[in-house]
């Protein structure tokens, strides 16, 4: 005949589970976030190939945050290469996985969204670079001209697209402000380079990677 558990042995039990659980838990969240940090990586890598399917189209022209010429915002041009369609204050553009990192927090409440977000339509958690803005008219590097990829001198240390703070800045990537950027891959953040491939930085390398992206060619 077998014997029942005595409240010793039931309390035993229960105290192992506990710590095996404990054990796994930070195993488990570890797992989780490189899985983010896996899809996050996948993202760029579409968005940094649909940079390039752009500017093949465009005789070269690199996508810019915004652009006077074209009238309007990266996420607008690339959207069609990825099979998407985007547009100012439409709440469709949250089916756009493209433009969200996995590892923003998910849904309205991202610590990473523009606060006006919703209204906006900008469900947007990556930044471009500094550099692809230049097609401002005046502007600070008005004076390279536009980019296109011949004034670029090396594209795969160009970093066009990366995890960025849109709460904090809602514009453009440079090295200046880390504040721009966002480490949230377990102290890292993640880019997206003119030649397709994907790199990540920590807050001492992510300036020097995101100054290359600086090395070109003025047009005029
Ligand atoms: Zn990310």
């Amino acid at each position: 005949m077998r014997r029942a558990f005595s409240l010793i042995e039931l309390l035993i039990v229960i105290a192992i589970v506990g710590i095996l659980a404990g054990m796994l838990m930070p195993a488990l969240s570890t797992v989780r976030a490189l899985a983010k940090q896996a899809a996050c990586g996948s993202h760029l890598g579409q968005l940094s190939m649909a940079a390039i399917s752009y500017a093949t189209d465009q005789r070269g022209l690199v996508v810019a945050y915004w652009s006077p010429s074209l009238n309007q915002h990266w996420t607008i041009h690339l959207a069609p290469y990825l099979e998407q369609t985007w547009a100012w204050y439409q709440p469709r553009n949250r089916l756009v996985k493209q433009y969200r990192c996995p590892g923003d927090g998910g849904g309205d409440n991202s610590p990473y969204l523009r606060s006006d977000a919703a209204t906006l339509g900008y469900w947007v958690t990556y930044g471009i670079h500094q550099m692809a803005s230049c097609y401002y008219a005046g502007a600070h590097w008005g004076k390279y001209g536009e980019l296109t990829l011949r004034t670029v001198k090396d594209r795969g240390r160009f970093a066009l697209f990366g995890d960025m703070n849109c709460k904090a800045w809602s514009q453009s990537i440079n090295t200046d402000w880390a504040t721009m950027t966002s480490f949230r891959h377990r102290g890292r953040m993640q880019s997206g380079f003119l030649d397709g491939h994907v790199g990540s930085d920590t807050p001492t390398t992510y300036g020097t990677t995101w100054w290359d992206s600086y090395n070109v060619t003025p047009a005029n």
